[in-house]
């Protein structure tokens, strides 16, 4: 073993750039941090070549003084904080006073710095080590100038991607911080060519409009909510506007945009059932909470946090925004022009490093704008027997399910406007009409809708009124099997599973929930039970959810099936008594309306 010596400087700083400054864009977001802590109320980011040439940022704040310029590109040399017991009250986005003396240690660097008391200072870094330092005429604030970034670490300039790749990244942080500091005006070009320019008025929507358009940022939400422990304000698309990936969902906690995907969980958790599967979507979410159960020292780029109440804020972030969305309107605008203005929109943020921006960027517009239109299954659907129990699930050609309970008190019944059947398209969609215009319906998945919010309330309170079975289900499974299905025990009952032993691997089950679907139950059974033998780990919640959404597309009234008026209104006015009469349990939509003024456009008979 070769003796322990002690690094230099000079060394261990590269090492650290390693992990701070792992490309162009990691050296704007730490510049324009400083600048943010430095009070500035504009910030400008001058970008040549993706970075790889010249990245400028120039701020407005406090600057720093002469005698302290050399000390700021010294190793853990900071102003943020003294002691450990600032460390865990962290108030700025910086702390670890690692940023300037990394990316000078891999780049040309020069710094023009002035508080407005006295003559500012000019000092000029070259691969870590200090070329020049005099004082300079310069107004309130820091500008600095990186060049040749990374030209001393070249296994790091190769590993570096296209341009556009580059600038993709500088971009999405840029978008991010932007989106943080609403307060703060941005202005950042690209080879000259302004990419984002924000007014610092903070107006958190208005930045959304500069960066997503201004069609997105109207069909957004606002979303409010204050806890004990936490703040929250934001935007959230409306479900109809989504996105294939989760690049478009941001979250800023106590002004730092973050990475958490407990957060993002909770997040798609509150879109639950709004959203296609595989979409995603489009939200800003500021989080304000005490900084003292906020871990930011865990990541050197501080994009990862620990959050002490990490569950209880997914919680409250899931149920704000499920509230939100309860007192909209989600019906999608179905008319050309209005789409056509949607698509016209973008600019993408693009979170994920390893995500080209390419891939972003070629997203098709119409993909993104428009709701997914399934194809509804062509099983002809089985009318209902006359022996059908009470019990049996709101199925809308039955006579009886106007004594279902689906409807949650609080649904404010203005939702889903009052509508009339007028006529029925391919036995597959209703049309429907009101004053204010005309709705097509699709049948199928009004259905499932409604059938899945009966069956999810059923199953949230399995209770004992069972039905026995004339012959017993005898179920036989492999020993692993066998044991999976032991452990999940409580938990198939707490969703109307009554599991037996019956011999070696082999369970009965005798009585059922009276809910079943009808005729259907041993196949639902069935389907549970394989359901927690291929996720063993899932919640009780989720297999709740996943029943309820399995059982409510069993038996349901399929396409091509013909209605009467009858069963069109009932179908209709059932819905509306849903707590998410949109889209089904899916996320696929469920109405889609023409406005009148839109059909009197369509007509010309009104320009
Ligand atoms: P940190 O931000 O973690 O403190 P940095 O290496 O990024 O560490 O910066 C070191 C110090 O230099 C900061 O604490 C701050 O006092 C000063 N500084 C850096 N950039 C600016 C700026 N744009 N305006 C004023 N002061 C700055
Ligand atoms: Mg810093």
């Amino acid at each position: 073993m070769a003796h322990i010596i002690e690094l230099t400087d000079a060394l261990s700083n590269k090492i650290a750039a390693g992990e701070v400054v792992e490309r162009p864009a990691s050296v704007v977001k730490e510049l324009v941090e400083n600048a943010i802590d430095a009070k500035s109320t504009v910030i400008d980011v001058l970008v040549e070549e993706g970075g790889l040439n010249k990245i400028t940022i120039i701020d407005n704040g406090v600057g720093i003084r002469a005698e302290e310029v050399s000390v700021a590109f010294k190793r853990h040399a900071t102003s943020k904080i003294k002691n450990e017991h600032d460390l865990f009250r962290v108030h700025t986005l910086g702390f670890r006073g690692e940023a300037l003396p990394s990316i000078a240690s891999v780049s040309f660097l020069e710094m023009t710095t002035a508080t407005g008391d006295g003559a500012g200072t000019k000092i000029v870094v070259e691969g870590g080590k200090e070329i020049e330092k005099h004082s300079a005429q310069a107004r309130k604030g820091t500008e600095i100038q990186v060049s040749n970034l990374f030209f001393n670490t070249p296994a790091r300039l190769k590993y570096l991607k296209s341009l556009h790749t580059e600038l993709g990244n500088i971009t999405d942080i840029m978008n991010r911080l932007a989106l943080s500091h609403p307060e703060i005006s941005f202005r950042f070009s690209h080879n000259g060519k302004s990419l984002l320019k924000t007014n610092g008025n903070g107006d958190l929507q208005q930045v959304m409009a500069s960066i997503y358009g201004l069609t997105v940022a109207k069909k957004m939400i606002p979303i409010q909510a204050e806890s004990l422990d936490f703040k929250l304000m934001g935007y959230a698309a409306l479900p109809e506007i989504n996105r294939s990936n989760r690049n478009y969902i941001s979250t800023i906690l106590n002004g730092r945009f973050i990475k958490n995907y407990a957060l993002v969980r909770a997040i798609q958790d509150g879109y639950h059932t709004l959203l296609p599967i595989g979409r995603f979507p489009i939200l800003v979410l500021q989080i304000e909470m005490d900084p003292l159960i906020v871990d930011v020292n865990v990541h050197p780029a501080k994009l990862e946090v620990r959050l002490s109440k990490e569950a209880e804020l997914g919680q409250f972030i899931a149920s704000t925004l499920k509230a939100a969305f309860h007192k909209e309107q989600l019906i999608p605008d179905a008319t050309p022009s209005k789409r056509q203005k949607l698509a016209s929109e973008q600019l993408a943020i693009n979170f994920d490093k390893e995500e080209e921006p390419e891939e972003i960027i070629a997203e098709a517009p119409k993909q993104n704008v428009t709701p997914t239109y399934s194809t509804a299954p062509k099983i002809q659907a089985e009318l209902p027997t006359s022996d059908a129990l009470p019990d049996e699930p709101p199925l809308f050609i039955n006579e009886d399910f106007a004594e279902y309970d689906v409807t949650p008190v609080e649904v404010p019944k203005e939702r889903m406007p009052k509508m009339y059947p007028v006529g029925q398209v391919h036995a597959t969609y209703i049309v429907a009409q009101n004053e204010t215009g005309m709705y097509l319906i699709d049948q199928h998945a009004a259905q499932e809708r409604i059938k899945y919010e009966f069956y999810r309330e059923k199953i949230g309170e399995v209770d004992r009124e069972l039905q026995q079975l004339l012959v017993p289900i005898v179920l036989d499974f492999s020993t692993d099997e066998f044991i999976k299905l032991r452990d999940q025990k409580t938990k198939l009952e707490e969703v109307g599973v009554f599991l037996e032993n019956f011999g070696q691997n082999s369970f009965i089950i005798r009585e059922h929930p009276t809910w079943l679907p009808k005729g259907e139950e041993e196949s639902t059974l069935r389907d549970i039970l394989d359901e927690a033998l291929t996720k063993p780990q899932v919640s009780i919640h989720k297999l709740r959810e996943d029943a309820a959404i399995m059982m409510s597309c069993k038996k349901s009234i399929k396409a091509n099936h013909y209605l009467t008026q009858t069963d069109m209104e009932k179908l209709l006015d059932t819905l509306r008594e849903a707590s998410d009469p949109f889209t089904c349990p899916h996320g696929r939509p469920v109405i889609i309306s023409y406005s009148t003024y839109e059909l009197e456009k369509m007509f010309k008979r009104i320009m």
